[in-house]
C-alpha cells in the first residue's frame, strides 16, 4: 500500500484520514503543529499522541521530508542544499542570509523549459512539476534547521529551478498551504514569486488579491534584446507583458520588482539604462539590478561593478526605484541549477 505523504494534506484532509484510523479530529491539529511549527521529522517525537497511533502512523503514512544529497556553503552564510525526490529526481535550495533574517529559494520543478539565456536549469531541460508537499518539504526543512540553531526563517522565494507559474497548481496548492493558519501559518507579504513573466497566469494570480511580491524577470528593455536573452518574450512581446503587470499591480496594490541581471555587452549599456526608464516610468516598481553569478557552459559574463553603478545612476536619476542586489554564494554556483547539473554531470 502506498503511504500517504502527511504535506499533501489540507486540515480537513489529515482529519479524513485520521478518522479513517478511529481518530478524533484534534489529533490532525496536534499532528500540523508537530510538522509546521515544532519541526518534528519522526512520529517518535509527537509525544502528545497515543503510543499506539505513534506506532501505527508510519506504517500508513509519511512525513514527507527529503533527504539531502549534497551541500555547499559559501562564506557570506549562503546554503545551497540538493534534495533528492522519491522517484530518483533531485532539486536545488539556497538558504540567504540577509540583513532581516534569513529567506529560502525553493525550486518548483525539477528542469525548466523556458531556456533563459544566462540560467542552468535550462540546460537539462523540462523533467516535472513538483508537488505542492515537495515544495513545502524543501521550505520545513531549511525552518527546522535555522530554527535547531535558534535561528528563524523570514521570508520565501520561488526563485529556484522551474517556473512558478508554469506549475500553476502546484504553486497554488503551496501558497494556499503557506497562508493556512493551521499549516505554515505565514504571510504571503513574506513571499516573492519570481516569473519569466507568463501573462495570463500573472493576471489569475492577481485575481486571487493575494499580497505576494512577484519579481518579473526583465533582462531588457526592448522586443529584440529580449528574445534574444529570453526566449518567452516571442510568445508574450514586452507591451503584453508589461499590461499583465500593471493588472497585477492595480488589483494587488504591491509593486511589482523587475528583475535585470546585468550581463557584460549585451544589457548594460547606458542607452538601455535609459530605454528602461522610459518603459518604466510612471509604473508602480522597483528595480532589481543583479550580478550574474558565471556559468561555465554559458556564453555571458557578469557586467563591471563601474558598469553596475552608472547603469543604477540613470535609473535613479530618472526617478526608478533601484536597488543594487548584493552578489550572495558566488563561490557556490548560487544560480538556480548550478548545483544540480555538477552532480548530474
Ligand atoms: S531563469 Fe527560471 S525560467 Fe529561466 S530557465 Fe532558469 S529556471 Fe527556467
Amino acid at each position: 500500500m502506498q503511504k500517504v505523504n502527511l504535506l499533501d494534506l489540507s486540515p480537513a484532509e489529515l482529519r479524513a484520514f485520521l478518522a479513517g484510523l478511529g481518530e478524533p479530529p484534534y489529533r490532525a491539529d496536534q499532528i500540523q503543529d508537530w510538522l509546521y511549527r515544532r519541526g518534528a521529522d519522526s512520529f517518535v517525537q509527537m509525544t502528545n499522541l497515543p503510543q499506539d497511533l505513534r506506532g501505527k502512523l508510519p506504517e500508513v503514512a509519511g512525513i514527507g521530508l527529503l533527504q539531502v544529497l549534497s551541500e555547499q556553503a559559501a562564506q557570506d552564510g549562503t546554503r545551497k542544499l540538493l534534495f533528492a525526490l522519491a522517484d530518483g529526481n533531485s532539486v536545488e535550495t539556497v538558504v540567504l542570509p540577509y540583513e532581516h533574517g534569513f529567506s529560502v529559494c525553493v525550486s518548483t520543478q525539477v528542469g525548466c523549459r523556458w531556456k533563459c539565456g544566462f540560467c542552468a536549469s535550462g540546460l537539462q531541460g523540462f523533467v516535472r512539476n513538483l508537488r505542492p508537499a515537495e515544495i513545502m518539504a524543501q521550505v520545513l526543512q531549511v525552518k527546522n534547521n535555522l530554527q535547531s540553531a535558534g535561528m528563524a526563517l523570514k521570508s520565501i522565494v520561488l526563485m529556484g529551478t522551474g517556473e512558478p507559474l508554469d506549475n500553476w497548481d502546484g504553486t497554488v496548492a503551496f501558497l494556499r498551504a503557506v497562508r493556512d493558519p493551521k499549516l505554515l501559518a505565514v504571510s504571503l507579504r513574506h513571499v516573492t514569486l519570481s516569473t519569466v513573466g507568463l501573462p495570463e497566469r500573472i493576471r489569475a494570480l492577481a485575481d486571487f488579491c493575494w499580497p505576494v511580491t512577484l519579481a518579473v524577470s526583465l533582462h531588457a528593455a526592448e522586443d529584440a534584446l529580449r528574445d534574444r536573452i529570453m526566449p518567452v518574450n516571442r510568445k508574450y512581446p514586452l507591451p503584453v507583458l508589461l499590461a499583465a503587470c500593471d493588472y497585477y499591480a492595480e488589483k494587488t496594490g504591491r509593486r511589482i520588482t523587475y528583475e535585470y541581471i546585468m550581463l557584460d555587452n549585451i544589457n548594460d549599456s547606458q542607452e538601455h539604462a535609459r530605454k528602461l526608464s522610459v518603459l518604466l516610468r510612471g509604473r508602480l516598481c522597483h528595480v532589481n539590478l543583479i550580478a550574474l553569478n558565471t556559468v561555465r557552459v554559458l556564453d555571458c559574463r557578469p557586467s563591471d561593478e563601474a558598469a553596475v553603478r552608472r547603469f543604477a545612476d540613470i535609473l535613479v536619476r530618472e526617478k526608478i526605484n533601484t536597488t543594487v542586489r548584493r552578489r550572495l554564494g558566488s563561490e557556490i554556483a548560487a544560480a538556480c541549477g548550478q548545483l544540480r547539473n555538477t552532480f548530474l554531470a
